[in-house]
């Protein structure tokens, strides 16, 4: 089965697991634990922040961040599809009490589409009080979220008194796209959330960077919220072993993207905007005669996983364990199931 439903589908690696098994651990709640202080100085130091917490998983780094920079009733601007509010079972109303208020279309958008959103301040509206910017962003098709309008919207952000929330799960993607280091595209923003179980192939974990005293405030929510982890280096070994070992090869992954788009492209009945695939992601629009749902269980019997994404839209993701040879033939496979639907 070539698996392209998601980054997070990757095994970790002999040399990964090897590294997990020699991990010196204590307990992390005590602040014990040498390789989870270990990960979170390195991940601090290479995205450019103070300190750095790791956490289960995205979602719970970025409701850490919205709970860290909100009081209930506020409101936070976010990009059309944001992960924030479609990915994490509504933690942000149900954990923080925040609503939210969306910014352009498309999931890119810029300072006068965030300007657009901020509320006047009446004491009948609900009190803005963060932006949070998707870099890459994950619906878009894994798009890079252009740096010049990161740094004009924090700064119009800091200006009126908001917090600037980066979730950067995919951060080392955008940094392998552009050839900016991940200190640069995470300077505009006050907190950060990287992933270390996407495109690096670690088997769990993220982390939430910022300044020292966030990350104290962060820790006492992440116990609150049942995040406290004990002999958590076994998962940090992996993640700090991702971490620098798997950022160098991202650019592999793009290439696979690529690869699987330009073929894809190819399929009667299928439309991909080859400009728009940027990283790891391939978005795929069908014919109005087909539907998603169809065509992607179609294709898993003929030995493609490959997730619907909307209606008539499946979506397609690069990762650690699969090849580029494998990109032409999960294309082919995808062209045959197409034809199998557009038969029936
Ligand atoms: C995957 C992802 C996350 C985190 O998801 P978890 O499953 O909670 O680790 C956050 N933001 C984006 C954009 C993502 O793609």
């Amino acid at each position: 089965m070539i698996d392209l439903r998601s980054d997070t589908v990757t095994r970790p690696t002999p040399a990964m697991r090897e590294a997990m098994a020699r991990a010196e651990v204590g307990d992390d709640v005590l602040g014990e634990d040498p390789t989870v202080r270990a990960l979170e100085e390195e991940v601090a130091k290479v995205v450019g922040k103070e300190a750095a917490l790791f956490v289960t998983s995205g979602t719970m780094g970025n409701q850490l961040a919205i709970a860290l920079h909100t009081r209930p009733g506020d409101e936070v601007i976010v990009g059309e599809g944001a992960h924030v509010v479609f990915f994490e079972s509504g933690a942000g109303p149900a954990l923080s009490g925040v609503q939210f208020a969306i910014a352009g279309a498309g999931g890119l958008f810029d300072v006068a589409a965030m300007e657009e959103r901020v509320q006047g301040g009446a004491y009948w509206s609900p009190r803005t009080s963060l932006v949070c910017v998707e870099n890459t962003h994950n619906r878009a098709g894994g798009r890079v979220f252009p740096q010049a309008d990161a740094i004009a919207i924090a700064e119009a952000a800091k200006a009126r008194g908001l917090g600037v929330h980066l979730d950067g799960a995919r951060i080392w993607n955008a940094s392998a796209k552009t050839g900016l280091s991940p200190r640069e595209l995470c300077a505009p923003f006050d907190t950060v959330s990287v992933c270390f179980s996407k495109g690096l192939g670690a088997p769990v974990g993220s982390a939430l960077c910022t300044t020292r005293e966030n990350v104290e405030r962060a820790r006492r929510l992440r116990k609150m919220w049942g995040g406290g982890m004990r002999q958590a280096g076994i998962l940090a070994a992996g993640a700090l072993y991702a971490l620098t070992h798997h950022r160098d090869r991202l650019g592999e992954d793009h290439a696979k993207a690529t690869i699987f788009a330009e073929h894809v492209a190819r399929v009667a009945g299928a439309r991909v905007d080859l400009a728009g695939v940027e990283t790891n992601i391939v978005n795929v629009d069908l014919d109005a005669a087909m539907t998603a749902d169809a065509v992607a269980s179609a294709a898993r019997k003929l030995g493609l996983a490959i997730n619907p994404s909307g209606p008539r839209r499946l979506r397609a993701v690069t990762h650690l364990d699969v090849s580029s040879a494998e990109m032409v033939q999960a294309a082919d496979i995808l062209r045959l199931a197409i034809e199998e639907v557009r038969r029936a």
